[in-house]
């Protein structure tokens, strides 16, 4: 066979740091907080309407855009928020979240065409934006202290003649970013001035703390009908495994994203369907408790963290707390990321492999903290063994 057998723009996607993290976790045994899924179930309803539809004979292809009462219900769940599509032509269930920005970045981005993602980005982004053979241009979001913010100039720096679409996550995976109006705003004005398309990848749309709010893009004066607005069940209802995933737009954009959709999965889930429309119409109640029960698991695993020396940014939303390992001594997180599970048998990922600009991030961790409460405990408990063992900071920080 020749070599190398993989296409060069797949090159640099061979593994994910996620799946690299895992399965250190499970070879060492140690504490995964690396990788961000619950290890609790959803509502008991709706895994009841999975099994009924399951053994109710649900076990063919669905509808190519997914089941009518799923797309109704989706419909419903979007007009919450004063958002009104028509369940026919403008919403597509697809195979998660995933499915959906690969399907939407397929339609939109061609050879030669710029896709402006703000960084640390989701590591599908970069896949699906060089699966498109476009040409990722990374906005680095930008830390005050006490939040990471996104920094408009660049931003509209970023912007050139060739770029189609702006793709950003909100509320915000690593980081636990909430954009706020403001933020949004400016990505607003962006889009309209340039002519461009917004994806906006919506997966923890209900997991916001505090006084936090979702904004949704689409929701902005002139976004409506440039905005591809994903979203997915996956982690409003602790059913990752199920990747039920769905896109919200105008219709020729619906029409776009469906035409590369088809051919990739065609459709997905089939009785898994009908029990998500069944948990977006009824369950939001069980959403609650869980934000409620998040919001109280990032305070608990953010504390743990301090107490055993990191500096740890406030998260308003996702699963997600981010640590900065210098003050324990550290200067490379990717290095101590690697060594954790053996040093202190937890483990956690860290956020250069999410960004173009490694050398800018490699003092932060990500922590995931939608585990048990009994989970997060000992992982802490775990950590504040590398106090010891932290070389004497100051001067591994200084000559590295
Ligand atoms: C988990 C996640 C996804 C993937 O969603 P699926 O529905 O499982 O495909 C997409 N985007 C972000 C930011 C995520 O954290």
């Amino acid at each position: 066979m020749r070599e190398p057998v993989l296409v060069p723009r797949l090159q640099p996607f061979t593994s994910t740091i996620f799946s690299e993290m895992t399965a250190l976790a499970v070879r060492s045994g140690a504490i995964n907080l690396g990788q961000g899924f619950p290890d609790t179930d959803g509502p008991r309803p709706m895994l009841d309407a999975a099994k009924e539809a399951l053994f109710g004979g649900a076990n063919q292809y669905p509808p190519g855009p997914g089941r009518p009462e799923l797309r109704k219900a989706i419909a419903g769940h979007r007009a919450r928020l004063g958002l009104h599509y028509d369940p026919d032509s403008e919403i597509l269930v697809t195979a998660g979240a995933t499915e959906a920005i690969a399907a939407t970045l397929l339609a939109l981005a061609d050879r030669g065409d710029e896709v402006v993602v703000i960084e640390p980005y989701y590591d599908s982004y970069a896949a699906a934006i060089a699966m498109a053979g476009a040409t990722r241009r990374a906005v680095p979001l930008v830390s005050d202290g006490n939040r990471f913010a996104l920094d408009v100039d660049t931003l509209r720096a970023a912007v050139t003649p060739a770029t189609k679409a702006i793709l950003l996550n909100s509320p915000h995976n690593p980081t636990g970013t909430v954009f706020t109006r403001a933020e949004l705003e400016a990505v607003a004005a962006v889009c309209i001035e340039h002519d461009l398309v917004a994806v906006q990848d919506e997966v923890y749309e209900h997991l916001v703390f505090d006084d936090h709010e979702h904004i949704p893009l689409a929701s902005l004066p002139g976004m409506r009908e440039r905005t591809v607005s994903i979203s997915s069940a996956g982690k409003t209802f602790n059913c990752t495994g199920w990747k039920i995933g769905w896109a919200c737009a105008s219709p020729e954009l619906i029409a776009a994203v469906t035409a590369s959709k088809q051919f990739l999965t065609f459709v997905s889930g089939g009785p898994l369907q009908p029990a998500v429309a069944y948990a977006l119409e009824h369950e939001l109640g069980w959403v609650e408790q869980l934000r409620t029960s998040l919001a109280a698991k990032r305070d608990r695993l953010s504390q743990g963290l301090r107490e055993a020396g990191f500096t740890v940014w406030p998260s308003a939303g996702t699963y997600f707390v981010c640590a900065d390992v210098r003050p324990l001594g550290f200067a490379d997180a990717e290095e101590l990321a690697w060594q954790l599970p053996e040093r202190a048998g937890v483990t956690a990922v860290p956020i250069t492999g999410l960004t173009d600009h490694p050398d800018e991030w490699n003092h932060v961790l990500r922590f995931a903290f939608c585990k048990r409460d009994d989970v997060l405990d000992e992982a802490v408990e775990r950590l504040h063994q590398l106090r010891s063992i932290a070389p004497s900071g100051v001067d591994q920080a200084r000559t590295r």
